[in-house]
């Protein structure tokens, strides 16, 4: 008997009928012969709706306490789906993320797993038991406060679980069918993909793709953890998520998908003098206020004045961060002025495929120029290419490229089952 590790997201489990259908499928995936931890988020919006809360109590509420009120949304999920299974006559246990021994440093609102140690799970399987975990929350190590991980980090909590559980499996329930080709809320004609590699699944979520959190994907890489993409609304086989060792070809498509991303904003510092250890000053003070960059470009300087001006892109959440490190800065490195940008997004082209094959990036330029797309900045990878676009053109862009490489399927496959969009 092999252990399954489910989780599911939060549209899953989004009201009663919601808790009662994912019960359902639990006990079939048990009855089948299974060893089954379910890792569940909160239910439906109720993660943004207790930050809301928070919101009118406080501008700034305090990250301790926030954490031990977001942790909640989590518990109510995790006690109601056990509830559900036990009136299906089934054994279940819930447990928080502290108690199914989820290790963190003490970094509240975005913590780090250090360790799991799931002895409490081990024994509620041993006993026959169905484990219901609650995701994304932990405890630390140091203080023993309780802490979460990160917004829609219940997808790392499931795989660092399964890779200490040694499971055979995690699957990932959501609201629609699996890993697309683009986002099927702006291209209804996206693909499903049978299989993505760790690789370009890292590139995707990296890039603004929301179906999988970024770090559960480092988490399948490091431990080798087969992840399925799924619906919990439906019975399809959904997407696999393929460690690929080194060497070993995966037989792929040029391109995986088209992934976008609203969260950026652009800085330019205007007038740098164009001399040794400017770039250094400037980027040592983001790192010394902790803003996390993307891209980065410095234009050439224009001869005459010796002045040259250097642009970033960071989340916009560290925009006021950013620009108040640079403003201190200002007289030290005698630039003329800051420009701040937040009505912004990227487009990102991913692919493994596009390592051997020339002009990848001329169609995709081509592309976004016959939907009148104006590109700010470019950056690339290996196996992807970002542009920065005007975030009113973002859909015209993330279709027009998913057309430009032939990805439309010719009718549609993605039904989206559920959520807010939220
Ligand atoms: N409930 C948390 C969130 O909304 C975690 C998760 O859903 O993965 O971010
Ligand atoms: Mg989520």
């Amino acid at each position: 008997m092999g252990i399954v590790v489910q989780k599911y997201g939060g549209s899953s489990v989004a009201d009663a009928t919601g808790i009662k259908r994912v019960a359902q499928r639990i006990v079939a995936t048990r009855k089948a012969g299974n060893d089954v931890v379910v890792v569940v988020s909160a239910m439906g919006d109720t993660t943004d709706e207790l930050r809301d809360l928070a919101e009118q109590v406080t501008p700034l509420p305090p990250p301790r306490e926030l954490d031990m009120l977001l942790t909640a949304g989590e518990r109510i999920s995790m006690a109601l789906l056990a509830m559900a299974i036990a009136q299906l006559g089934h054994r279940a246990q819930s447990f928080t993320g502290s108690q199914a021994g989820v290790i963190t440093d003490s970094a509240h609102g975005r913590a780090k797993i250090i360790d799991i140690t799931p002895g409490r799970i081990e024994n509620a399987i041993r006993a026959g038991a169905i484990a219901i975990v609650a995701g994304f929350q932990g405890v630390s190590q140091d203080t023993k406060d309780v802490t979460t991980l990160g917004r829609g980090a219940s997808d790392t909590t499931a795989v660092a679980l399964a890779a200490a559980l040694g499971a055979e499996v995690c699957e990932i329930y959501s609201d629609v069918d699996g890993v697309f080709t683009a986002d099927p809320r702006i291209v209804p004609t996206a693909r499903k993909l049978h299989r993505v590699s760790t690789e370009e699944m890292l590139e995707m979520a990296a890039c603004g793709a929301k179906i999988l959190h970024l770090r559960c994907v480092e988490y399948a890489r490091r431990y080798d953890m087969p992840v399925h993409v799924r619906s919990s609304f439906s019975q399809k086989e959904g997407t696999w998520i393929i460690p690929t060792a080194e060497g070993e070809e995966m037989e792929q498509a040029i391109i995986a998908g088209v992934a976008h991303d609203r969260s950026e904003a652009k800085i330019t510092v205007v007038g740098v003098p164009d001399k040794v250890g400017e770039a250094a000053r400037i980027f040592e003070a983001l790192a010394a206020a902790e803003v996390n960059l993307d891209m980065v470009v410095q234009n050439v300087s224009a001869a005459a004045t010796g002045l040259t001006d250097i642009s970033f892109t960071l989340p916009r959440e560290d925009g006021q961060t950013a620009m108040g490190a640079l403003a201190r800065i200002r007289d030290e490195v005698g630039y003329d002025k800051l420009l701040y940008d937040d009505q912004i997004g990227k487009v990102s082209l991913v692919g493994a495929g596009m390592r051997s094959h020339p002009g990848i990036t001329a169609r995709f330029f081509a592309g976004l120029a016959s939907a009148g797309v104006n590109i700010e900045m470019i950056s690339t990878s290996e196996i992807r290419i970002s542009v920065i676009v005007d975030e009113a053109q973002i859909n015209d862009a993330v279709q027009a490229t998913h057309t430009a490489f032939e990805l439309d399927a010719s009718e549609v496959e993605a039904v989206v089952y559920g959520g807010t969009g939220r």
